[in-house]
């Protein structure tokens, strides 16, 4: 068996969205289950929306991400590769000019429409006489080029919608290159492809079709025709999430403290028979991906639930699974862990232990009498039940009427991690003088 090898084809023509993020994951996922590698591909054959800035913002997500690549290509510099291709399949008539306006081919598209058939271009260029294409020329028209698809049934395997088929006469001939001598997607994607030895590729639905016609390309230009799967759309509140649409992005995601793997997790189980549930690690993830799980239906896609499941991983993350990213130490991390949301949270309990806080006085007779019980250091857990039973005995306090004036008054909050869990970390002198009141 062929080494298995997938690809992520972004375009860099738009910021790197949870749509093209989950397209990447699944394809990363699939190469780490299987073994193989991972191919980044930068389509930019569109030189008028390609921008450098999109490029980057790619790479840094999908390093951040740890979705890394083995090797790299861009479809930019490979022009020369495509036009070789494109000059055989010429010669062999499978590629054929086509003089048609915008303007003709939409008024072509409506009459079949009111004739009640399906719009599919009638190849009529290609009973063209070399006087009517010179005088085409002379009119300064310049041809587009459409590639000629083989006649009968298209069909393949796909690993999510299972056997698909495509009658080649319900399809139009794609455009492969445009007037003005530029590439569209398809057909340069084919041969990379081909050349890049691609095994199996994963990508949106909306690629379907696309997929169709690139099998007749396959076969056209004497390649293995790979695997597919056709992910199903999401979905958000604006209906289908796309990059034009400039939907969520991975940076905004990322500044706003969701973790990377709160994201892969979330998207590689969003729309399977599976439970959503924070993976360690995308090794662990990778094992338990199987693409026969996904549904059929356009799974939606809710920033917020992202955000509630980011916190349900934050509050169970491992202090070894945060890479050394926060300034406490492991008993600081589980101490505080269950009362943030993101993790840089943390830095607010950082400074509540470690930086004078204003105390909050509710109730100073309470709270001057408890810093003068407070036990000599050192202090664990069970100082902290001898000195409250001591209050309590003293005071006849118990409940919210006890620990809220002291919760208030040590750390200034009006919540937080359990304060026999606290005060050790924030000490002796610092509890005494913010029981005081003051600034400490
Ligand atoms: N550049 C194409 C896109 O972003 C790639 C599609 C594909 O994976 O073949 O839609």
């Amino acid at each position: 068996m062929s080494e298995i090898k997938v690809r992520f084809a972004p375009s860099p023509t738009g910021h790197m969205h949870i749509g093209n993020t989950r397209t990447a994951l699944f394809n990363w996922l699939l190469a780490k289950k299987l073994g193989g590698t991972f191919l980044l591909r930068i389509d930019d054959t569109d030189k008028e929306r390609s921008k450098k800035e999109y490029e980057v913002e790619i790479r840094d997500a999908l390093q951040w991400l740890g979705l890394a690549w083995t090797s790299e290509a861009r479809q930019s510099a490979r022009i020369d590769r495509y036009r070789q291709v494109t000059e055989e399949l010429m010669a062999k008539g499978l590629v054929y000019p086509c003089y048609e306006t915008q303007e003709e081919l939409e008024l072509m598209r409506k009459t079949l429409l009111a004739k009640g058939r399906p719009p599919i271009y009638d190849r009529r260029a290609l009973t063209l006489t070399k006087e009517q294409i010179a005088a085409y020329e002379k009119e300064g028209r310049r041809p587009h080029y459409r590639f000629k698809l083989a006649e009968g049934e298209i069909v393949w395997e796909d690993m999510v919608r299972g056997c698909c088929r495509y009658a080649a006469e319900n399809l139009s001939d794609p455009v492969v290159i445009r007037a003005d001598g530029s590439y569209l997607y398809h057909l340069p994607s084919v041969i990379d492809d081909i050349d890049f030895a691609i095994t199996h590729i994963i990508r949106g639905e909306d690629h379907v079709t696309n997929t169709a016609s690139q099998i007749r390309m396959f076969e056209a230009v004497g390649g293995q025709v790979p695997s597919f799967a056709h992910l199903p759309l999401l979905t958000g509140r604006e209906g289908k999430l796309s990059k034009r649409l400039g939907s969520v992005g991975v940076a905004e995601l990322r500044a706003e403290g969701i973790e990377a793997m709160a994201i892969c997790s979330y998207l590689a189980k969003l729309g399977t028979s599976e439970a959503v549930e924070p993976f360690a690690d995308l090794n662990s993830l990778a094992e338990s991906l199987d693409l026969g799980k996904l549904g059929r239906s356009q799974p939606k896609f809710s920033e917020d639930d992202l955000r509630r499941f980011n916190t349900h991983l934050v509050r169970n993350l491992s202090y070894e699974a945060l890479g050394g990213r926060v300034e406490a130490d492991e008993k600081f991390w589980m101490a505080v862990r269950g009362n943030l949301n993101v993790v840089d949270d943390i830095k607010l309990w950082l400074s509540i232990c470690r930086q004078p806080v204003r105390p909050t006085m509710e109730d100073e007779e309470l709270t001057t009498l408890a810093a003068q019980l407070l036990p000599a250091e050192p202090w664990d857990e069970e100082t902290f039940a001898a000195w409250v039973n001591e209050i309590k005995a003293r005071t006849g306090r118990k409940g919210k009427a006890l620990f809220h004036p002291l919760r208030k008054a040590i750390t200034g909050m009006e919540d937080g991690p359990e304060l026999k869990i606290l005060l050790p970390l924030i000490g002796r002198e610092r509890v005494s003088r913010r029981l005081n009141g003051e600034y400490a």
